[in-house]
């Protein structure tokens, strides 16, 4: 007779996400170095860098995005980051140049300033995409387009911050536990940090194209350094980044048990996550992977709204997840339970925006019927129901949804115009 044992592990909750990149992969091997090819260097220092973390951080879980020597494409690189709502995104590399001279670390950050120095490193760094199938999906982002631009800066600014500071400790712990040399914190317009909804960073820890640096970083003790200066600024990292949301070792034991709690009467309390001039898709990576919001079209902006409770604790630790997860400007906000609009206001769910006009009853409506139709901007805009409490209007966006308008949202109307 056989018997399985099953083990079960205590473990401390992981509420940090950290993904380590090792850059190029399988057929596009990077810079060819002195003494090894860059996607071997890369790789070898990303594992030992991850190892140390788990091993030293039982709360943060590490995903690579390869741990063998396959190719990859830059753009599934972010996807694995947001998939895994990663809360650091560190894409790891090996610089090289013509004049076999040159020598240091270097970090970037995602930005759009040009400088001239920095083009060069984009450029090789980016020019993996010739190596992929779809090169189209790079050239829809253009660094000339002013629209672009704006939903591009709208979307880093949120991390712009963090990874600068991120991208500054690793450059502050190669010059001052390595004594390596340091070419500072710079900005590129890269494509493997460009569509990540976390602080990302894509460090260069030297050139191997130097004889002494290409053999050092080729070797195990220049492997083993590297990955315990990264490691050294990491640590620091975490350690603020617990501050900042407030975690202590105190507060990871088991809290005592409350009184039961007595729910709200008449009210119920949300997460306003964050509101925007954009409406993202459930897909967008600034949503983070969540796809349950209430999307709020209140005049031109819109409002994301996450979890709904007659709880207060409830709201609390929704509030503390959705902090985490870096949405900094989350708060509670309370609503009265089944209260009306004024008279004349209404609700309705925008379902479809097109620049035709169709009828109402046409099968592009998959069976919704009395739909309105407003132009705006020269495009028609489709709106189903008319309702004057929220929890009427929430149970109509539900059955739009169903229907597979996976990104209705609610609008507020005066009459059958939109407010
Ligand atoms: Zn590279």
């Amino acid at each position: 007779m056989v018997t399985f044992s099953v083990f079960s592990f205590s473990q401390k909750k992981q509420n940090f996400v950290i993904v380590i990149d090792a850059g190029h992969g399988g057929h596009d091997t990077g810079a060819r170095g002195v003494a090894d090819l860059e996607k071997n260097i890369a790789l070898d220092v990303s594992l030992r860098f991850g190892n140390l973390i788990e091993k030293n951080h039982k709360d943060v879980k590490v995903v690579w995005t390869r741990k063998t020597d396959v190719f990859l494409e830059l753009s599934e690189r972010a996807d694995i980051s947001n998939a895994n709502h990663a809360n650091l995104f560190v894409s790891v590399h090996c610089n090289s140049a013509s004049n076999t001279s040159a020598t240091g670390t270097e970090t970037f950050v995602m930005g759009l300033k040009k400088m001239d120095q920095t083009d060069e490193v984009s450029r090789r760094e980016n020019s993996v995409v010739f190596l992929e199938k779809d090169q189209e999906k790079y050239e829809k982002f253009n660094p000339n387009d002013p629209e672009a631009v704006i939903a591009f800066e709208i979307m880093n600014a949120a991390y712009k911050e963090q990874s600068l500071r991120f991208a500054d400790l690793m450059e502050k712990t190669f010059v001052n536990s390595q004594g390596r040399r340091s070419r500072g914190v710079k900005q590129g317009n890269l494509h493997v940090l460009r569509n990540n909804a976390s602080p990302s960073v894509l460090v260069e820890m030297g050139f191997i194209s130097n004889y002494d640096e290409g053999t050092y970083l080729a070797s195990e003790q220049g492997k083993q350094d590297v990955a315990e200066s990264l490691y050294k600024a990491f640590k620091q990292y975490k350690s603020e980044y617990d501050r900042r949301s407030g975690v202590s070792e105190e507060e990871e034991k088991p809290k005592p048990v409350k009184k039961v709690e007595k729910p709200l009467e008449g009210k119920k309390l949300k997460i306003r996550v964050m509101e925007s001039t954009m409406k993202f898709s459930s897909t967008s990576p600034q949503l983070r992977g969540l796809t349950d919001f209430e999307v709020i079209q209140e005049g031109n902006k819109y409002v994301y709204y996450y979890g709904e409770t007659d709880l207060q604790s409830r709201a609390d630790d929704l509030l503390t997840s959705m902090k985490r997860k870096g949405f900094s400007g989350a708060k509670i906000v309370e609503f009265e339970t089944n209260k009306k609009l004024e008279a004349g206001k209404n609700y309705r769910v925008q379902f479809m925006t097109s620049n035709k006009k169709y009828r109402d009853r046409d099968d592009k409506f998959n069976g919704l019927t009395n739909v309105l139709r407003v132009k705006e901007g020269g495009l028609q805009k489709y709106y189903y129901g008319a309702e004057t409490t929220m929890e009427a209007a929430q149970k109509v966006l539900k059955q739009v949804q169903d229907k597979g308008f996976r990104n209705a949202f609610i609008v507020t109307f005066n009459g059958e115009q939109p407010m």
